[in-house]
């Protein structure tokens, strides 16, 4: 996607060979009018599959989510990284390994809220080793729901989850494919 890789190379910071920071439209202030690209290139990426709901990770997932959701005219479910107080009983937790703050967070999502049969397309901002998409993945699956695909804003191609993701068989469709963050630069993948 032309206008998401421009706003990278134009906005992105790159902090390391590993990590880049976009917090001017995606990860803190957001650009809604590229949000908002971002979820119709999603719904149109998607649009042979049946998706019944959009599922991302709380908070950077939320805003291309919900774009995309409102593009599917679907609704958008957000799974929790804070404890909740409701009782275990009434959630699905999964641990994921955060990569930007190298700690386990309980990820959780209320069991009223996924159903057996339904189609969920996961959607998330970036995608390193693909610990935040297997652990949305399990929590459907573990719900008797079927995964649809994964939707990524900025993929980094070069670190193992879309090849992981894509081996245990989800479709993966990522908007900007980073093949390198060397040398403070950002070299996307070419088709
Ligand atoms: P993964 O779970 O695939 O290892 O990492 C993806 C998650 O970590 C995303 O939800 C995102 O919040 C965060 N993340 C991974 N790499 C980056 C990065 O380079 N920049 C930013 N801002 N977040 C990242």
């Amino acid at each position: 996607m032309k206008l998401l890789e421009h706003k990278i190379i134009s906005e992105g910071l790159v902090l390391s060979d590993q990590v880049l920071k976009v917090d001017s439209f995606l990860n803190h202030m957001v650009d809604p009018e590229l949000m908002l690209a971002v979820g119709q290139a999603f719904a149109e990426r998607f649009a042979g599959s049946r998706v019944d709901k959009v599922l991302t990770l709380e908070s950077s997932g939320i805003a291309p989510a919900i774009m995309t959701a409102l593009t599917l005219k679907v609704p958008l479910l957000f799974a929790r990284k804070h404890k909740s107080l409701t009782l275990k009983d009434d959630i699905y937790v999964e641990t994921v390994y955060s990569f930007t703050k190298q700690q386990h967070n309980e990820v959780t999502i209320s069991r009223k809220f996924l159903s057996p049969g339904e189609n969920v397309l996961i959607i998330d901002d970036f995608l390193a080793h693909g610990e935040a998409a297997f652990g949305m993945a399990r929590i459907v699956e573990s719900a008797g729901a079927s995964i649809a695909g994964i939707g990524i804003v900025i993929e980094k191609s070069f670190q193992s989850g879309a090849g992981r993701l894509r081996e245990a068989g989800y479709r993966v469709e990522s908007l900007a494919r980073i093949a390198s963050l060397t040398d403070g630069r950002v070299t996307f993948v070419s088709e």
